[in-house]
């Protein structure tokens, strides 16, 4: 027995001269290094790398957390490695896509944890025959709304920001200028892959794992696991889109508001999509899916009611033009190629309503939109009317707390954040947001408890935000996050943790 031994120990020191045993490795940084890639385009960024200290900016720039580590896997072999590594040595896991979390959780919300930021995974593969369209989970929306209209005129419907990451508007809900006429983009995504925290690859779809698939589709985004890979129903674009922005002065804002409570009624068109932006003055945006004299008649009541606008801007055109507005950019190749680097400093914050604005709630508006505070560049607030295909979905999911909404309403504040005054700008901003919202919140319909809210628009200082996200869905999420996560290896300040007493915190 003693001689197998030495003869076992002679042999292993034989091959550590020859360089095939390594010691293993002491923490987690070491273990990623030694990641046996099967991917060229995968790398890591340590804290000495050059490119850390712009790797680790997101779009909302007053988030600045310190990731120990950010790794960009070129495919999923080398993603289930990272995610064992982070398990192994009990750091929090974070996706990054897109960047654009309300909150910087693509950076983990928080010091510490490892990035696995999807920006290799770009894969975009068009079926015509079926319309379903397979997306790399890096992908931003720019690009892949713009590959599928120059391949046959087709459209998925999410968001309208071209540089927002598929990854977090899909697994979040999606909402855009089409939502009312194809619901949310959660809804039609078909198919997932996700690698849990085991580094296990799971395919989720209504007839696989179909408890991961309704989970991932609302309240997917950094959970569970890492989303890979989505399958998504595209659609033929119609043959003309027309938009619009009607404007009223600011004084007008109680009428409008109410008439546009009115408006939304079942029986309006599911082509038309409404948002209202109220800053200096009411802006009306309108998408209708179809020719301008139909549009004309959509709006017709609404105009009615509320009385004549100052002005009025109408385009009948085609759906890329209009994503093209929407997406507030000069023209297609900025669309295509959206501008990485920019971005801001802004609170954003949403709540979601199921009946038309109260005279409260507009009183409240009107009062914070006009004492805006002193050192913002911007204050508004957006009111969107949902309902239609939204209340329809094909399949369940997560996002199902949310059917039958009527309003969702944004309220954003920006300051200039590189400005000698930037942390005083900032702190009277988010002071203006956090009196705003409480406003609100106290007038909420049944209360403070009962406030709910679009998980997409994430905002760590609400009220009771898992029950305003998840509503009666929690549970269920809790309990398929005990199954595919127990040690909360996927964790940021606002995940949904493991039902209580089985797991450890990080
Ligand atoms: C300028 C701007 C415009 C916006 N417009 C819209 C809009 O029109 N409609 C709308 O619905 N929303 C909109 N949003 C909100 C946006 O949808 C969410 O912030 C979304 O989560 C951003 O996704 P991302 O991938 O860009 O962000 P990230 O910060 O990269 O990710 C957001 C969240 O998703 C998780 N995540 C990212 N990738 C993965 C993955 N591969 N697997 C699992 N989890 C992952 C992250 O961990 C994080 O928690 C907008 C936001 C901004 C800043």
């Amino acid at each position: 027995m003693i001689q197998r031994w030495l003869r076992l120990l002679a042999l292993a020191a034989a091959l550590a001269l020859l360089g095939t045993i390594q010691a293993a490795p002491t923490d987690l940084v070491s273990c990623l290094s030694d990641i046996k890639s099967t991917s060229n385009a995968s790398y890591l960024t340590t804290q000495s790398s050059a490119s850390y200290k712009t790797e680790r900016l997101v779009f909302d720039r007053n988030f600045d957390y310190l990731p120990l580590a950010i790794y960009h896997p070129g495919s999923e072999e080398d993603a289930a490695a990272a995610i064992q590594c982070a398990a192994t040595y009990n750091v929090a896991v974070t996706p990054r896509s897109g960047g654009h979390s309300y909150e910087g959780y693509g950076n983990g919300g928080k010091d510490g944890s490892l990035v696995m930021n999807v920006d290799k995974l770009q894969k975009i593969e068009f079926d015509p025959a079926t319309g379903i369209v397979t997306v790399g989970a890096g992908v931003r929306l720019g690009p892949l709304y713009t590959y599928l209209w120059e391949n046959g005129q087709y459209l998925i419907a999410g968001g309208t920001c071209p540089s927002v990451g598929i990854s977090g508007n899909a697994l979040g809900g999606g909402l855009g200028m089409l939502s009312r006429k194809y619901g949310m983009l959660s809804d039609t995504v078909v198919g997932l892959r996700m690698i849990d925290a085991k580094g296990e690859l799971w395919e989720a779809n209504d007839n696989n794992n179909s408890d991961l698939y309704w989970a991932l589709r609302g309240a997917g985004s950094g959970s569970f696991g890492l989303v890979t890979e989505f399958k998504i129903q595209a659609f033929k674009a119609p043959d003309k889109v027309t938009t619009m922005l009607i404007h009223w002065p600011f004084n007008m804002t109680r009428k409008v508001i109410e008439a546009y409570g009115r408006w939304g009624s079942p029986s309006l068109s599911e082509d038309l999509f409404p948002a209202m932006r109220f800053e200096k003055q009411i802006e009306l945006q309108i998408n209708f899916l179809g020719s301008l004299a139909d549009a004309e008649a959509a709006l017709a009541p609404l105009i009615q009611d509320a009385g004549p606008p100052s002005d009025k801007v109408v385009h009948e055109g085609t759906w890329m033009e209009a994503a093209i507005l929407w997406g507030a950019v000069p023209n297609l190749e900025a669309f295509r190629n959206p501008d990485l680097t920019a971005h801001r400093y802004h609170r954003g914050r949403s709540l979601l309503y199921r009946e038309p604005l109260s005279s409260a709630d507009i009183d409240i508006i009107i009062e914070y939109l006009t004492h805006p505070p002193e050192h913002s560049t911007k204050v508004f607030v957006i009111i969107d009317i949902w309902r239609g295909k939204i209340d329809r979905p094909h399949t369940p999911s997560a996002f199902d707390a949310h059917r039958a909404v009527y309003h969702s309403i944004n309220l954003s504040v920006e300051w200039k954040g590189d400005s000698g005054n930037a942390s005083a700008s900032a702190e009277e901003c988010l002071a203006w947001s956090a009196s705003f919202m409480s406003k609100l919140e106290d007038v909420f319909p049944g209360g403070r408890p009962n406030v709910e809210a679009y998980q997409n628009y994430i905002d760590r200082d609400l009220t009771n935000w898992l029950e305003a996200y998840y509503r009666g869905g929690l549970p269920r999420l809790q309990a398929l996050k005990t199954k595919f996560d127990p040690q909360n290896v996927f964790s940021f300040p606002q995940s949904i943790p493991p039902m209580a007493g089985k797991f450890n915190s990080q």
